[in-house]
């Protein structure tokens, strides 16, 4: 057996190196447990003659409280070093920036259908979707489009096989509205519309807004007071228009209607190519081929409809140049509405 002064120098040594509480307390019962090597040593006792029993008794408790010490130093020291170092990893730097929360804002596009919704509501219209693959019929031929009409031509629209096509304008919706609602009917029908077109001032999906009334007596005198009065609401401001002859083949008279520059105020400048005017959209009269078509009383009834880029009235209102900005996602321009 080891002397007792040996153990002693061992455990020294063996609690000092020891560097995490799970092993000192391994050690703890290595050492005094039931089964600890000193426990074993007091067992000799009974062996050792009765006169000197007392004395090494008093030995080996003696070594027992000097390990039992040295356990409960080191015991102290890795708990201090513990929190000391959890302290370190979890410590908060009062200097460092603030962390921001970021605001998100609607896109101007978005907030353009908002606004619409708002001011053709107060109107008393309601609002129709349509799909954007069309089929010939809805986006041509029941618009009073000829076969041989330009609108028609490759370059113009994105077709698919077995007649259908992505919408090159909301007047689709138009006709579907006639043939479910029977008049009168005041319908708006806003969404996406697709041309083969890709420019400063053009590109492949754009937003369109399409306007429709048909009524008993509808005359082009309500045609443009609603004109007015939506490009004074959604400009906020009181702008002129000013209707020029057109021609659209589902609108019998048509007209571009332009709205005094908003930036110069009608004295020209760059923006107006300085005319002082700002072309906004395409109406008319609904012509009464596209009446008849759907079924409805061209002698009882008349309408009017405009079709308005809703993309270019934001550009407008916003004072951007550049449409394709609109497309891009670059934060740092969306932040700005
Ligand atoms: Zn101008």
């Amino acid at each position: 057996m080891q002397s007792l002064e040996e153990i002693l120098e061992q455990a020294k040594s063996a609690i000092q190196s020891i560097s995490d509480l799970k092993s000192l307390d391994q050690y703890r019962v290595q050492y005094l447990g039931k089964k600890g090597q000193l426990t074993e040593y007091l067992k000799t006792l009974g062996q050792l003659p009765p006169e000197e029993r007392p004395a090494a008794g008093q030995k080996i408790n003696a070594a027992k409280e000097a390990i039992q010490a040295l356990i409960e130093q080191r015991d102290t020291e890795l708990k201090k070093l513990q929190i000391e170092s959890q302290l370190a990893a979890e410590s908060i730097d009062v200097t460092l920036p603030g962390r921001c929360l970021e605001f998100g804002s609607i896109h101007p596009i978005t907030q353009t259908f908002a606004e619409m919704r708002r001011i053709f509501s107060q109107f008393g219209f309601i609002f129709m979707e349509g799909p954007e693959m069309e089929d010939d019929y809805h986006n041509f031929s029941a618009l009073n489009v000829p076969p041989l009409h330009p609108a028609r031509a490759m370059q113009d629209t994105f077709y698919f096989a077995d007649n259908l096509l992505l919408r090159a304008h909301t007047s689709s919706v138009q006709i579907r509205a006639m043939k479910k609602i029977a008049p009168p009917l005041r319908v708006v029908a806003m969404g996406r519309v697709y041309r083969r077109d890709f420019d400063m001032t053009h590109t492949p999906m754009f937003h369109q807004m399409e306007c429709l009334v048909v009524d008993e007596g509808v005359t082009f005198a309500n045609l443009k007071s609603l004109l007015l009065e939506f490009l004074r609401e959604f400009f906020a401001t009181d702008v002129a228009i000013r209707l020029r002859p057109s021609y659209f083949p589902f609108t019998e008279p048509s007209a571009e209607v332009d709205i005094g520059c908003l930036n110069c105020g009608g004295k020209g400048c760059r923006i107006c190519k300085n005319t002082g005017w700002l072309e906004v959209l395409g109406c008319g009269m609904v012509h009464p081929n596209v009446l008849k078509g759907v079924g409805i009383d061209s002698e009882r009834y008349s309408g009017f409809a405009f079709g308005v880029g809703m993309d270019r009235l934001t550009l407008l209102k916003y004072g951007i140049s550049d449409l394709r900005a609109l497309f891009e996602n670059d934060l740092r321009f969306l932040r700005q509405f």
